[in-house]
């Protein structure tokens, strides 16, 4: 059985209200419980402002009807990378003490709009580190989700879930899912607003979503499923587990990758089988060359 799970990243107090509504509508409609992942504060002319009630109202009474699930997308969604980076962070290499400010007074404007509830942490760009990651502990996020790389902690207690595609690749991952439907595959979807510009498409970004919405409800093979469940039956050695497959299946060769699952976390002891796959591959390459497929 495959899973899937959304997540919608980047409502604010400056962003698109009309489009997210939509969406819920959409996800209603399907039972789909997306996670909307709600950036706490936003810059706006030098003045800091936050998500407020008024602006929230759609998210809030989603929320509150149980339609949705909201977590926590960063501070104020700013790149502090420094120039010679080349991939934008709000959280890399600033301090534990800023990280946990920061961490602290976005979760008080989301608890403010949501409810003193359990939620997760999502880092903008997918990007954190150690600090980060500490932070998210003391303050008892229920999981992060971000990428596939993570730093090393020596005690970390969240599941690290990992977004595994785009909309725009969705369709890829449910084929290629198919192949390994026994090791219970879960597909991790994430939504941006600039997903359903409308420029150059021949079809509505909305229709393509309601016709994917519509496949899943067809399949026998897929079933819905959100972050926060994933959190209560993930865990933090599965989800180091999970990330070690991933990174052991970069380094192989492209002919024998492509006879393994691609970017998908597996959270049942299956996940062992890959295991195995992986350990027969390494077998083969290390006594002969790389054979013919
Ligand atoms: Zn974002």
């Amino acid at each position: 059985m495959i899973q899937i799970a959304f997540r919608f990243d980047d409502p604010s107090v400056t962003s698109n209200h009309s489009l997210e509504t939509l969406i819920i509508q959409l996800c209603c409609q399907y039972n789909i419980p997306i996670n909307f992942a709600v950036i706490p504060f936003r810059k706006i002319e030098g003045q800091l402002i936050h998500f407020n009630k008024s602006k929230a109202s759609h998210l809030i009474k989603a929320y509150h009807a149980g339609s949705i699930e909201i977590s926590q997308h960063g501070y104020i969604h700013e790149n502090n990378a420094i120039p010679s980076k080349k991939n934008p962070s709000e959280f890399v290499a600033l301090t534990f003490e800023q990280q946990f400010k920061w961490l602290i007074e976005g979760k008080k404007i989301i608890s403010q709009l949501f409810g003193d509830q359990s939620i997760g942490f999502v880092p903008p760009w997918n990007s954190f580190d150690a600090n980060t990651l500490l932070a998210a502990n003391r303050l008892n996020y229920s999981f992060v989700s971000a990428g596939w790389e993570i730093p090393s902690l020596l005690t970390n207690a969240i599941p690290i879930i990992p977004r595994t595609c785009q909309l725009k690749n969705v369709m890829a991952a449910i084929d290629n899912a198919q192949l390994f439907t026994k090791l219970n595959p879960v597909i991790i979807v994430v939504l941006h607003h600039y997903d359903f510009d409308e420029i150059h498409e021949a079809i509505s970004p909305l229709v393509r979503l309601e016709n994917l919405f519509q496949l899943i409800n067809r399949s026998k093979s897929i079933t819905i499923t959100s972050l926060n469940k994933i959190a209560h039956q993930y865990n933090p050695e599965l989800s180091e587990y999970n990330i070690k497959l991933y990174a052991d299946r970069q380094k192989l060769h492209w002919r024998i990758k492509k006879y393994l699952p691609e970017d998908f976390i597996f959270i049942t002891e299956k996940i062992s089988t890959i295991k195995f796959f992986l350990l027969k591959i390494k077998n083969i390459l290390s006594f002969s060359t790389l054979p013919s497929l």
